[in-house]
């Protein structure tokens, strides 16, 4: 793996990254929906504007973490032409990054098509993709990377018995990764984990630390095909693992309010999809009714997107300048 980033560097070939743009101006006043809200009202009075927007083409992953919250409930897989179409429409609605997730993000058959779509022909200032870290080859980076701004892997523990314990299946893909972003989920498995070495080792330019998230339908109840509350954890044990690893400077806390409503979470039907009441509400496709319409649906709050960080130096370095 580590190998594998290093190489990643090489691939990063692109041109000189422009000076970062002041994006927060751009964001609008808090605008948001609940999930009992009529979402066959009118149009706002002010467009909301999807600055970032987190894309999940399809949900199918090869690993089975019991707090999945985006399971393989359906196999839908858009042509990969809609998709695009979708996209174009959210662009000229003012987004400037998207975040590729999943399900495993590499198992999409059009992920490098779709990266390279949205850097060259949309322009988007960022790219990013979160993954599991398991499917990512130096060919498809050697290929695709230099239209890639950020690399997002998983890593909930550096502890294979406790990755086991989680569901993730592969063992030991993680260490060795440089100057790449960190995502890690605080279970019952890992909240009194000290990652403090591994993680300063790594050395990610942003660590992102989640709080189990309870979805119904996703990860709990009955017909959900996990079940997260098992391995779910306190208010208290989250602070706890925060406060152990308060001294890591790319460290970006998201409580379950913030994981709620600042993300736009993009279905594989292009529907954001509405989290907020503790079930993911899918609203209207933004192909059959358009991105205002989609984006009223989405739970959205652009306040709480600010508040945690949402906007921040999505651009990958300069490559003159990388230091890896
Ligand atoms: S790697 Fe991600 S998408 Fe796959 S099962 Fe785990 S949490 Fe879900």
């Amino acid at each position: 793996m580590a190998s594998l980033f290093t190489s990643l560097a090489s691939t990063f070939t692109g041109t000189k990254a422009n000076p970062l743009v002041e994006i927060s101006s751009e964001v609008p006043p808090t605008q948001s929906t609940s999930p009992n809200q009529d979402t066959t009202s009118t149009q706002p009075t002010s467009p909301i504007v999807p600055v970032s927007v987190n894309c999940f083409p399809h949900r199918q992953c090869n690993y089975s973490c019991s707090f999945c919250f985006h399971t393989s409930l359906s196999s839908t897989i858009l042509p990969f032409s809609e998709m695009k179409h979708g996209l174009r429409l959210l662009r000229q609605a003012g987004m400037k990054k998207i975040n590729i997730s999943g399900g495993e993000p590499f198992l999409f058959p059009h992920l490098g098509d779709l990266i390279q779509f949205c850097k060259t022909e949309l322009k988007l200032e960022s790219t990013g993709i979160i993954s599991n870290g398991s499917k990512v080859t130096l060919k498809w980076l050697e290929e695709y990377g230099e239209y890639l701004d950020i690399l997002g892997i998983s890593c909930d523990s550096f502890d294979d018995d406790t990755n086991r314990g989680i569901g993730r299946k592969d063992e030991g893909n993680l260490k060795g990764v440089h100057k790449n972003k960190l995502n890690t989920v605080v279970n019952k498995w890992n909240w009194e984990e000290d990652m403090n070495d591994c993680i300063e080792e790594i050395a990610p330019f942003r660590w992102k630390v989640f709080q189990v998230l309870l979805l119904e339908g996703e990860n709990v109840g009955p017909n959900a095909l996990r079940n997260a509350v098992d391995v779910s954890v306190t208010n208290e044990q989250f602070q706890a693992f925060l406060d152990r690893h308060a001294s890591q400077k790319s460290l970006v806390p998201e409580d379950n309010e913030a994981m709620e409503s600042s993300y736009l979470l993009l279905d594989e039907e292009m529907r954001f999809v509405n989290c907020q009441g503790g079930k993911k509400i899918p609203g209207r496709s933004l192909l059959e009714r358009g991105v205002q319409a989609a984006l009223q649906d989405a739970g959205w709050e652009a306040d709480t997107f600010v508040a945690r960080g949402g906007v921040y130096d999505w651009q990958k370095p300069d490559e003159n300048n990388l230091d890896w």
